[in-house]
């Protein structure tokens, strides 16, 4: 039988280039955590695309922000200045505490904006020799699809035909404080890490490595990076994941719910002494810091603290997670997470139970084969997480 839905992902697999493997679902609307097929079925949201639309789908006020914007002007590129980058750059300043922040469109994009800021930090300002400034990355890294994210992966799949890789990067397993200590040479610019490990699983880094790591770094005078891109605001119970050690990185990389799900915008932001050492001509971007982008961001970061996100977040997180370490199957490994950014270990493949739990109306992906990622909007309310569990329940306890 043919239907809307069949049809869709027909034409879709036909004409696009074979990079994906999605659930056989097509979402055709979706308002906070609940989606539409093209034939009327509802399903909850427990993905919110990687975490880009912690503030929920269509929130009414990024929306109307998106409207009001989209009715004034969309883009003037930076060969001018526009009315919405100012505020919003002092808007991420105050977030993040920091002096300065540039505005990209991608998480890819702001993390190699994050390598060129710290290669260029070396030679410029603690005096590497040109052509030799090493990063540092963690093994299980996930920052993205770009020649210098793949470059940073330990992935081989996410490498392979790609060659040749980006030179000057160094991994180390994740947590291990000895193996930073070792990899520090002379030319390191900095070290890069994911607080939580998203897309390897959910992987919280042993208690005291993050802190330990900061002071490593500073006591080398290497730069620590943060990419919060899908860690950060709010989503794992703090503002930054990088709360929960009490650490500020040198430089945040943001993404993702920065622009709510409504608009793509990315950026790094870095006090003067690491930041300044870009000048006009060094770094830039046709769309970065489009005042469409700019209005869209101002009215999610304002989402996100007006609804104390990163409260209910950690809240009713503690209570999801509770619930799910409850149920009783020897196919559960390990049930994990901060907030409501949660992953299931089982010990064999996943994608089985996501097709298992779409079909209750409830989505979910795997990652990394075993893994089944729970991180539903923010805005979710209790009884909803209540009518996961249930299915959850149904579909993992057998
Ligand atoms: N960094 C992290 C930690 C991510 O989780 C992602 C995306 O999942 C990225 C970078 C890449 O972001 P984008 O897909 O917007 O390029």
């Amino acid at each position: 039988l043919q239907t809307k839905t069949s049809s869709l992902i027909e034409q879709t697999e036909k004409y696009g280039a074979n990079n994906y493997h999605p659930l056989p679902i097509v979402i055709a609307e979706a308002k906070g955590v609940w989606v539409k097929d093209p034939e009327g079925n509802r399903y909850m949201d427990m993905l919110s695309a990687y975490s880009a639309v912690n503030q929920g789908h269509r929130h009414p006020k990024i929306i109307q922000a998106l409207k009001d914007q989209a009715d004034r002007v969309t883009l003037t590129s930076r060969a001018f200045h526009n009315d919405q980058l100012g505020p919003w750059y002092e808007k991420i300043c105050g977030l993040t505490n920091k002096e300065m922040a540039l505005p990209m469109n991608t998480g890819a994009e702001a993390v190699e904006t994050a390598v060129k800021a710290a290669r260029r930090w070396a030679y410029d300002v603690k005096g590497v020799e040109e052509n030799r400034a090493e990063i540092i990355a963690c093994i299980g890294n996930f920052h993205g699809r770009t020649m210098t994210a793949v470059s940073l992966s330990s992935e081989e799949e996410y490498k392979r035909g790609f060659g040749p890789m980006l030179p000057g990067i160094t991994l180390i397993p994740y947590g291990d404080l000895g193996a930073l200590e070792k990899a520090i040479t002379a030319n390191t610019a900095a070290f890069l890490i994911e607080p939580i490990q998203g897309e390897a699983g959910i992987v919280i880094p042993p208690e005291g490595f993050m802190k330990a790591a900061k002071k490593l770094c500073e006591e080398n005078n290497v730069l620590f990076i943060a990419d919060e891109i899908q860690a950060g605001l709010a989503r794992s119970g703090k503002m930054f994941a990088c709360e929960w050690d009490e650490v500020e990185p040198d430089m945040y990389i943001l993404g993702k719910a920065l622009g709510g799900g409504v608009f793509p915008i990315s950026c790094v932001a870095a006090n003067k002494d690491i930041l300044g050492v870009f000048n006009p001509g060094s770094h830039g971007s046709t769309f970065g810091g489009n005042p469409m982008a700019c209005a869209v961001s101002l009215a999610s970061l304002d989402v996100l603290l007006e609804e104390k996100l990163a409260d209910r977040s950690n809240e009713l997180g503690a209570y999801f997670k509770a619930k799910l370490q409850e149920i009783k199957n020897p196919k559960i490994k390990e049930v994990r997470g901060r907030g409501l950014f949660i992953g299931v270990e089982l010990t064999e493949p996943a994608r089985k139970y996501c097709e298992q739990l779409k079909e209750e109306g409830l989505l979910c992906k795997e990652t990394h084969d075993t893994v089944i990622r729970f991180a539903p909007p923010l805005i979710i309310s209790r009884e909803d997480l209540d009518w996961a569990i249930e299915r959850i329940q149904k579909i993992l306890a057998q």
